[in-house]
């Protein structure tokens, strides 16, 4: 990946630009974590990119930035720039291309993503990032309060980082997000889902939500039900999100609904009874089980020990029903089947033909 990267960046100078990788991949190269995409600053335009990568780029015009494929790798390629004036505390807009890194190093969130290298693999750190890393800290570049106030989403980004890296924030940054954290209520809640999601699905989870608690951002998050995720032995965020009860607000796809509703149904029931298991299944008994603090392995064993585990499973078919009572077609086969199943799940029925087909018989002949 590095090898690749660092090509690309011996292709802009083939071309008399600048350019160097940024950002999160050289953080985590330095912090010997994997990365799936590489950011990439230059003083080449974005359509001098284009006119370099040509068919390798993506159609993508976004405040200056390309997005080359190489070898499958995603290359986000942005243009040295200033940011000159913030729109509803949030993407800047008004940006100015120029020629020099450092300036474009001090725009960048926060001291750890200032890291740059070259095309020699050389680090090049003005701002003391390294320090940083070494030092387990996050620091805004520059004043923290009024970079949170030109765009909140920074706020959630060094909560994010923290919990991922396992960082502390740095004693004005947090003094910062108390000040400005009334300003989250103004961020989309798309954006804020995709935050609180790296946050959630992070092994380090709770120390997240701990900061979301302990710096009082939960409440602007309308996160109003976080106290029941502390410390939660749940490794899915779609369970930490059932538990949030906040689909009415924030966005979701319609499977994940579903599986939230049926997560919530799960947490009011009787979690080892056969029926429950069998309606909604392995995945979202496991979720549920865990959230009420249910041991996995007898889940999975209850699971398993089920005689049956979906309609095909029972032992006979709905032609099967129609002759024995000599019927045609109608609503009363889905009853037959739902009594069937029942019986057959509480193993009060065996799931053998006759015995199926004598229980119809007295009960539906
Ligand atoms: P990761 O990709 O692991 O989420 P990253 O640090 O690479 O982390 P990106 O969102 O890919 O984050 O952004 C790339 C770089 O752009 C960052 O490292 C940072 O330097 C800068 N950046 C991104 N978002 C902001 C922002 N909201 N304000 C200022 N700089 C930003
Ligand atoms: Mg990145």
């Amino acid at each position: 990946m590095l090898e690749t990267a660092l090509k690309l960046l011996k292709e802009f100078s083939n071309h008399s630009f600048k350019a160097y990788i940024v950002g999160g991949f050289v953080r985590d190269y330095l912090l010997g974590i994997e990365s799936n995409d590489i950011d990439i600053t230059t003083n080449a335009t974005p359509k001098e990119i284009k006119e370099i990568f040509q068919d390798s780029c993506l159609p993508n015009e976004d405040y200056g930035s390309v997005v080359v494929v190489m070898k499958g790798i995603h290359f986000d390629i942005t243009t040295f720039r200033k940011e000159i004036q913030y729109e509803n505390n949030r993407r800047p807009i008004e940006i100015e291309y120029i020629n020099d890194l450092y300036p474009d190093l001090l725009r960048r969130d926060f001291v750890i993503n200032t890291i740059c290298m070259d095309e020699n693999g050389d680090i090049i750190d003005y701002l003391g990032g390294q320090d940083d890393l070494h030092n387990h800290i996050i620091r805004t570049v520059g004043d923290a309060k009024s970079r949170f106030a030109e765009d909140s989403l920074r706020m959630l980004r060094a909560i994010r980082f923290a919990t991922i890296l396992n960082f502390q924030l740095s004693d004005d940054l947090i003094d910062a997000i108390k000040e400005e954290k009334y300003l989250l209520k103004e961020l989309s809640y798309f954006r804020k889902k995709e935050e609180l999601d790296k946050i959630f699905n992070c092994s380090n989870r709770d120390y997240g939500v701990k900061l979301l608690i302990d710096l009082e951002v939960y409440q602007e998050l309308e996160l109003y039900n976080i106290h029941k995720i502390v410390n939660c032995e749940v490794d899915s965020s779609i369970a930490i999100w059932a538990l949030l009860d906040v689909s009415e607000k924030y966005p979701f796809q319609k499977n994940e609904l579903e599986i939230m509703k049926q997560i919530k149904k799960v947490l009011n029931s009787n979690n080892l009874d056969p029926m429950v298991l069998y309606q909604y299944g392995l995945y979202v008994n496991s979720c549920a089980g865990r959230i009420k603090g249910i041991d996995l392995k007898d889940i999975n064993e209850a699971y398993s020990n089920l005689v049956i585990h979906s309609r095909d499973d029972i032992s006979i078919d709905s032609k099967t029903i129609m002759e024995l009572l000599n019927r045609k077609p109608g609503k009363y086969i889905k009853e037959i089947y739902g009594d069937v199943e029942r019986e057959i799940l509480y193993k009060r029925l065996p799931n053998k033909l006759e015995d199926i087909k004598n229980y119809i018989k007295k009960h539906y002949e």
